[in-house]
């Protein structure tokens, strides 16, 4: 059985005032137990070692990037050495806003993820289609797409959650129904079988990012190749804990 997994997005959002109480909500929250549900922030890069000091030990921190390669002269970077050096066991790679306004590639996004595993790191590595893709029909290929360019650098899966963010979905209130995240969370797992293996398409978590709230994440999890979420804004807010308790 794949653990439901809970990602909080918290992306470029919050003061150290804001974080320490966003914290101390969560810590406060009534959640079903780790082994049921595995629980991840990504706060910016600079409140890192404030949330992971803060945060209750059954939940965890992710940074959501971090340079392609061994850190150096790259002005502006976070390396995944350091990242390890911090304690910060998972990194967020290949969100739909890298690739689209920071123009990150299928094959950059790829490098990233396969020298963030080799460094030890967790990745959740993002992939979808735009409105534009999913209306002339190209949903699938797309995603497999950026898929295929992450398993050409990578062998080992096991520490790696896909997270299905359709772009039209994201921050706009258009959660995706859950047949439609279904559709391509069956899609992709299929395309793992067809792939990579059976085992790694049976235990690969891919989970859905894109409006989800307090009151739609119930009817999505009960979708069967839906593991979880990625959850942007309302991660920021005490609702995150009713997303967790969907694990349930
Ligand atoms: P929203 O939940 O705000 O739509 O954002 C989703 C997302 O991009 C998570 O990575």
């Amino acid at each position: 059985a794949r653990k439901f997994f809970v990602g909080g997005n918290w992306k470029c959002n919050g003061t150290t005032e804001e974080v320490k109480k966003i914290v101390s909500t969560l810590n406060e929250g009534q959640v079903p137990p780790p082994d049921v549900v595995e629980v991840v922030v990504s706060p910016p890069f600079v409140f890192l070692p404030l949330v992971k000091n803060l945060l209750r030990p059954d939940f965890h921190v992710a940074a959501q990037n971090c340079w392609v390669k061994k850190g150096g002269a790259f002005t502006g970077e976070v390396s995944a050495e350091m990242l390890v050096n911090l304690g910060i066991p998972w990194v967020i790679l290949g969100h739909s806003e890298r690739r689209l306004i920071l123009n990150e590639t299928n094959e950059f996004v790829g490098e990233k993820v396969a020298y963030a595993l080799s460094k030890g790191l967790k990745v959740i590595a993002c992939v979808g289609e735009t409105l534009e893709q999913r209306e002339s029909g190209t949903t699938v290929e797309v995603v497999a797409a950026q898929t295929k360019a992450i398993a050409e650098r990578v062998s080992n899966w096991a520490d790696v959650v896909l997270a299905y963010e359709p772009v039209w979905a994201i921050g706009t209130g258009k959660v995706a129904t859950p047949a439609q995240a279904q559709e391509v969370h069956f899609e992709l797992r299929k395309w793992f079988h067809a792939n990579i293996s059976p085992e790694v398409a049976a235990t690969i978590r891919i989970i859905y990012g894109g409006s989800v709230n307090g009151a739609n994440s119930k009817e999505l999890a009960a979708q069967p190749d839906v593991d979880g979420f990625l959850v942007g804004g309302a991660s920021l807010k005490p609702e995150f804990i009713d997303i967790i308790k969907s694990a349930e």
